[in-house]
């Protein structure tokens, strides 16, 4: 190898080096961004009169269910606050026809299960993005942005390349005593293949856009994957698997009972 080939080389490896570090930065300053407590959080709480009255959810008790994550020193799990509702947004692009009503199925399987409420606070613009920031007032005003659910492509949104119907992330926030507690999310859903599974009528391509739908709520709430073919929140949609499993049941009334935070 002569001294110029390698001077070449090692020229080509600085501008590559360079390139990462140009593309890095911009991602480093957006989660670090979503860690300053006082740029991230609206100003506005919940006073005792807006506090909702929880119902009371009668469970099974089945052990099969996981949660998402747990308190730092406890292994009561990470949830919403049960005590004001979740409010969410829908950006339309790419719905299949009757969108609204698939979702509205969803969001009621999981709120009869939890107790938790939900608010629609109608339709958005905003993109799904993985690092989707929970306070956004120039979107959402002063207040925690609503969750996002969207119906997009796996150009726009990469993580639902391949046969992955459905996506969901939040992030939580920790409150005064260093708890942590759910505040936004979102749920991305493969836009053509919800259309192309509500025109599958013999397998029941309906009730499986439903079933995808309640299982990504069921991870915004909190619930994670577990091995038990019976339960909704096995990894993989089957046809025969429709609505909540015994121990989704009892990991989602937990997920609707946990503590209020007046300071969110
Ligand atoms: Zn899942």
């Amino acid at each position: 190898m002569s001294i110029t080939s390698a001077q070449r080389r090692t020229a080509l490896q600085i501008r590559i080096a360079l390139l990462v570090l140009a593309i890095g930065l911009p991602l480093g300053y957006v989660t670090l961004q979503r860690f300053v407590p006082s740029v991230d959080r609206p100003s506005a709480t919940v006073t005792a009169g807006q506090r909702l009255i929880l119902p009371s959810i009668t469970a099974p008790t089945d052990s099969n269910y996981a949660f998402v994550r747990t308190q730092p020193n406890s292994a009561e799990p990470v949830a919403f606050d049960p005590c004001r509702p979740i409010h969410y947004v829908v950006r339309p692009g790419g719905a299949p026809p009757g969108g609204m009503d698939l979702l509205h199925t969803a969001i009621n399987n999981v709120s009869a299960a939890t107790g938790l409420q939900f608010v629609d606070d109608g339709v958005t613009d905003e993109a799904p993005s993985e690092l989707r920031p929970n306070y956004q007032p120039d979107h959402y005003g002063d207040r925690w942005a609503p969750v996002l659910i969207s119906w997009s492509t796996p150009e726009e949104y990469g993580g639902l390349a391949g046969q992955v119907i459905g996506l969901t992330g939040s992030e939580p926030v920790t409150t005064d005593d260093g708890q942590l507690a759910l505040v936004s999310g979102h749920v991305t859903l493969d836009a053509e293949q919800t259309n192309d599974l509500l025109t599958k009528t013999l397998l029941n391509g309906r009730s499986v856009v439903i079933a995808t739908i309640t299982h990504e709520l069921g991870h915004l709430v909190g619930l994670a994957h577990v091995n038990d073919l019976n339960q909704l929140m096995y990894p993989t949609a089957r046809p025969t698997t429709f609505t909540f499993g015994s121990g989704d049941l009892t990991g989602l009334a937990a997920l609707g009972s946990g503590r209020c935070f007046d300071e969110l």
